[in-house]
């Protein structure tokens, strides 16, 4: 068997050429959409900084494999893996699927991606995400997860009695987050999802942090901006599409480095993690792998775009030249 192709030496020189040549680095975006804000802000950060951003709709990428070497093709044409420094993915929880498979064949083209198609799978299942969490010693919302009626009860006393919350494993900006006030509507609840075909979380409602929670968006090693949330009146889920409001916050060194640890453990090099303030300190609930930051930009006026791509231009020099990076992959 021929020993496995690396993508080594002269896709290093050709990219440094390009920069030479004043043309900047090649940087690929996925994105459905170039007019989404976090994209275009991406895309101008990029440009700002002197390299090439491009933007490539996710399910416009076409996969080709072979015997010789995996590829991409979009509208017709090669994407060459020598021609990008980095991709940084923006998969949308609706193309879940196919996204990673896109991210994993740039990955196995030899390009870095910002974030992996591993760590980004992980994120997108809470209950994976909790088991990564709670085996690190990170501290989170008590959760079981089972699946028989009759384990119920003991279920709901395990997480601290009523009300609790119930989660679905998948889901986004508040969809699918629930609460429960009796036992007559948790086993209604966990009846008809299961019947949906839908696994569930049971959580602890952390009743201190109701209606409020922190979002801290980690870039690297470090939490580059933070928020409060705090939800309208009547809801209990503080995201901003839930019509939740968001303020600036100076997050407690406790908070900024749980964040961090957390999107280490996942594996990602940016994060959105997602933290109640419970009178013990953070629980983390979730770390967001493609995070939006049109909210935070706004609260804190912190330019998240450029810290951003430049994290993501510093992690291509890192993995071009052979250093896998510090993260649990
Ligand atoms: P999503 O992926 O939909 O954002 P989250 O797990 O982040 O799901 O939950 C959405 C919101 O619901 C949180 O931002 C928080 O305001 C509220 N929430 C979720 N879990 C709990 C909990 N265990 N205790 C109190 N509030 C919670
Ligand atoms: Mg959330």
């Amino acid at each position: 068997m021929p020993p496995p192709r690396r993508n080594g030496a002269r896709p290093r020189a050709r990219r440094r050429r390009a920069t030479a040549s004043g043309e900047g680095l090649g940087v690929a975006i996925l994105s459905r959409n170039a007019k989404l804000y976090s994209t275009r802000r991406l895309v101008e950060a990029a440009l700002a900084l002197g390299h090439s951003p491009r933007v490539l709709d996710t399910l416009r990428c076409n996969m080709v494999l072979g015997r010789d070497r995996p590829r991409i093709f979009y509208a017709g044409e090669e994407v060459l893996a020598t021609d990008l420094h980095v991709v940084i993915p923006r998969i949308g929880a609706s193309i879940t699927g196919y996204g990673l498979s896109v991210v994993n064949q740039f990955d196995m083209m030899g390009v870095p991606v910002l974030n992996n198609s591993i760590p980004i799978a992980r994120s997108r299942d809470k209950l994976r995400a909790l088991q990564l969490l709670s085996r690190f010693g990170i501290d989170i919302p008590r959760t079981v997860m089972c699946r028989y009626r009759d384990e119920v009860p003991q279920a709901v006393e395990m997480v601290g009695g009523l009300p609790c919350i119930i989660k679905l494993i998948q889901g986004t900006q508040g969809v699918g987050v629930m609460i429960a006030h009796t036992s007559a509507e948790v086993e209604g609840m966990l009846d008809t999802l299961w019947t949906l075909g839908q696994e569930i979380l049971l959580q602890e409602l952390v009743v201190e942090s109701r209606g409020k929670d922190v979002r801290a968006l980690v870039v690297g090693d470090r939490v580059v901006a933070a928020m409060r949330r705090t939800a309208r009146a009547g809801e209990f889920r503080s995201n901003i599409h839930r019509g939740g409001v968001a303020e600036a916050v100076e997050l407690d060194r406790e908070f900024a480095e749980v964040a961090v640890k957390a999107a280490r453990v996942m594996g990602l090099e940016v994060a959105g993690v997602d933290m109640l303030e419970a009178r013990t300190g953070p629980k983390i609930m979730e770390v967001n792998s493609s995070p939006g930051f049109e909210g935070l930009e706004a609260a804190t006026g912190v330019d998240i775009a450029t810290a951003y791509v430049s994290h993501a231009i510093e992690y291509g020099h890192a993995r071009h030249s052979g250093y896998a990076g510090g993260h649990l992959v």
